[in-house]
């Protein structure tokens, strides 16, 4: 068997798993081989009920002590049970299993495996999962992978094909010279991916995790070196000269543009300018106002009678944009269009129309469409926010008379400059550090639910006083399905803790984009009070005079991305406000949640991220717009990501050719991690 083989080569895999597995990304052995665990199980010892501690998953050993009782709540079958053991008795919890109930005997012994939670003060446990003796004792003190699911795809499923895979793979020599990998402490590969599925102990993972992450970066930066010296060579196509309704822009804003957005202007200017096509990464905290910079370099493109776009990650973000590029263009008789996912069929058509004969000159978009079905008559600069990378795959996929558009890049997400350096070794780095002289710090708190009752009422103030409000709705892990419910729920019931007057509303992510722009409209203007969502709020939205934020379970996010949620206040002249209300008791969470109370600075929070996370926390949490590493992560393992970047500019370019020539699987990364292809 070979890695590019298709999955169904796996014994056991048939059509029907193969469909599931797609919806993982699965395609082929290499893919399946890749779908690394997202954490490991270890049984551990039997615990007594009365050492039983919140939130952790343990073994219990029970007689059933009271016969089960079954109930209905609303499409719920909850099944419950009394058990105990010599030290005391616990609650047992099944939602939707009603066939548990045949399966409970009194005075019956269990061995159950479940979390512990706290519910109205008591410790219960939910969704145990019934061990018989013997698997229980065969796999008390192994590494069990858990791996990523999807309906209809078990971990057994997974964990059984990647078995199978790996016995019958025929794995390569691996590329990496045995003097390399013993200077730099790096295991063989083929170990490397056994080891990460089935590791015997933490050390054996480590041990493989780091090879892994190693070929991730290695592979990337040998990208980079290429890419540079590709890049450093391109001459423009588009000539730009200064454009004086830029500085005139500058002038009529309702605001004076700090002396960062100045500074990173004037760079993107010189660019445009020059006889070289522009490769840049502007970066920026949210709120330090990069949009501004962005329609300054669309401007500037648009006078000197080319067209620019701006894609976006969400539709919702796209349409906002439109609307803040109009205000600030349309003084130039500037057309600014959009292409957006709920449009008409007729209404898209009737846009790559106007987009083809250069009626409109400035396209605002998500990704896919832009990039699609366009047709551009001059496209002259790409500008892509909340991104990381723009790759040749993409601006390929532009239809462009292939004519390569000058491309800037904006992120909000902080990294420090050393890894910058090496992350963006292809591009140009600018930063936006400094926020807008008029914003007043957000004010933080960190507080339990028994708060909940003061945040509405301080809301309901706020509200009063002409403000508005987002609430990002607890979280639920049982189905994706429960979010939406999850989201009404809490809408209705916050609805009654205010005024009647007060409107509320909700978001969510199963929402149809017309609804979404739809609510999201009504904020902007005010027509809606408090706005309840999941995260799809997360990146981009600006509607400057909301000041409160209040996140319910902030235990449960990464503190990146709570900084961005954050991020959503504070970004008008009033006082904003950010409440954090952790739902968990652990001392841990209670920590890393202080981080932000103290502080506002996305690049402090990262660096205090980095730290609070120690070597026990094998898998970062994935970041919005991260690169496409599979396991690597830029903060934790910075040390490999400067230890690959170092060994990977020993490689010549003839060497790397050969390489790649002998290993097609490393081609195909190398394009993935950077969006680039290469010959
Ligand atoms: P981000 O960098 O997060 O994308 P935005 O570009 O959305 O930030 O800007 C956030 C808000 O700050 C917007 O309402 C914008 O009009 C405003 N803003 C941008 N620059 C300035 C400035 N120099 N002074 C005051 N307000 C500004
Ligand atoms: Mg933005």
């Amino acid at each position: 068997m070979k890695f590019e083989d298709e999955i169904t080569s796996v014994k056991g895999i048939g059509e029907k798993t193969q469909k599931g597995l797609a919806k993982l990304e699965i395609f082929t052995v290499q893919d399946l081989i890749e779908h690394y665990p997202r954490d490991y199980d270890v049984y551990g010892d039997i615990r007594a009920i009365q050492s039983l501690r919140e939130e952790e998953t343990s073994v219990i050993e029970v007689s059933v002590v009271a016969l089960p009782q079954k109930k209905k709540v609303r499409n719920l079958t909850i099944v419950q049970c009394r058990a105990g053991d010599a030290t005391g008795t616990i609650l047992l919890t099944w939602f939707n299993m009603p066939f548990v109930m045949k399966q409970l005997k009194m005075g019956s012994r269990y061995l159950l495996r479940g979390k512990a939670v706290r519910k109205n003060g008591l410790l219960q446990m939910e969704q145990p999962v019934f061990l018989t003796k013997e698997n229980y004792h065969n796999n008390r003190y192994v590494m069990q992978p858990i791996y990523g699911l999807t309906f209809g795809i078990t971990n057994h499923v997974i964990k059984k094909a990647v078995v199978q895979a790996i016995k019958n793979i025929e794995f390569p020599k691996d590329y990496l010279p045995v003097k390399l990998r013993k200077e730099c402490n790096l295991i063989e590969y083929k170990s490397a991916v056994s080891k990460i599925h089935f590791p015997k102990n933490t050390q054996e993972m480590l041990e493989a995790r780091r090879r892994i992450v190693f070929d991730e970066f290695f592979l990337f930066n040998l990208a980079l070196n290429y890419l540079k010296k590709q890049k450093g060579m391109k001459k423009s196509v588009f000539h730009m000269k200064p454009a004086k309704e830029c500085e005139n822009m500058i002038e009529r804003l309702p605001y004076d543009l700090t002396n960062a957005q100045r500074k990173v202007w004037k760079a993107i200017e010189q660019d445009l300018c020059s006889s070289q096509q522009m490769n840049r990464l502007v970066q920026g905290d949210v709120g330090s106002g990069k949009t501004v910079v962005a329609a300054l370099a669309l401007l500037q493109a648009a006078m000197n009678g080319y067209q620019g776009c701006l894609m976006v990650p969400t539709e919702v973000l796209a349409k906002q944009h439109l609307e803040s590029l109009e205000e600030m263009l349309s003084p130039y008789g500037i057309q600014v269009g959009l292409l957006a996912g709920s449009m008409t069929a007729k209404e898209k058509r009737l846009m790559y129309e106007k987009i083809k004969n250069q009626e409109v000159h400035i396209v605002v978009g998500t990704h896919a469409l832009i990039q699609e079905k366009a047709e551009y008559a001059n496209l002259g600069l790409v500008v892509t926010d909340e991104q990381h990378r723009f790759g040749v795959k993409q601006r390929e996929a532009l239809s462009n008379k292939g004519k390569e558009p000058h491309i800037l890049v904006m992120s909000a997400t902080p990294i420090p400059r050393t890894l910058a350096l090496i992350l963006y070794g292809d591009l140009d780095v600018s930063t936006i550090d400094e926020l807008p002289a008029n914003r007043l710090p957000i004010k933080n708190c960190v507080v339990n639910t028994s708060y909940r009752p003061k945040a509405y009422e301080f809301i309901a103030k706020e509200i009063a006083s002409g403000r508005q409000a987002y609430v990002i709705c607890p979280m639920v892990e049982e189905s994706e399905n429960m979010e939406a419910e999850n989201v009404i729920d809490y809408t209705e019931k916050l609805a009654h803790e205010l005024p009647p007057a007060y409107v509320v509303a909700y978001l969510h992510g199963k929402m149809k984009a017309k609804e979404k722009n739809e609510i999201m409209e009504r904020f902007a203007n005010g027509d809606i009070h408090v706005l309840v969502s999941t995260t799809v709020i997360e990146v981009g939205v600006n509607v400057p005079n909301a000041t409160v934020m209040m996140i319910e379970n902030a235990e449960r996010f990464g503190l990146a991305q709570l900084h961005q949620l954050r991020g959503r206040v504070g970004r008008g002249v009033c006082q904003s406000y950010c409440i954090f209300i952790n739902g968990s008791n652990s001392k841990e969470s209670q920590k890393r949640l202080e981080v932000l109370n103290h502080s506002n600075d996305g690049f402090h929070i990262a660096n205090e991220d980095l730290k609070l996370r120690g070597p026990g926390d094998m898998f970062g949490i994935r970041q919005s717009g991260m690169l496409e590493f599979k396991l690597a992560d830029i903060y934790k393992d910075a040390e490999i990501l400067m230890l690959a970047n170092e060994v990977a500019k020993r490689f010549e370019d003839a060497q790397v050719k050969l390489m790649l020539k002998k290993y097609e699987a490393l081609r195909k990364k190398m394009e993935l991690y950077t969006n680039e292809i290469f010959l």
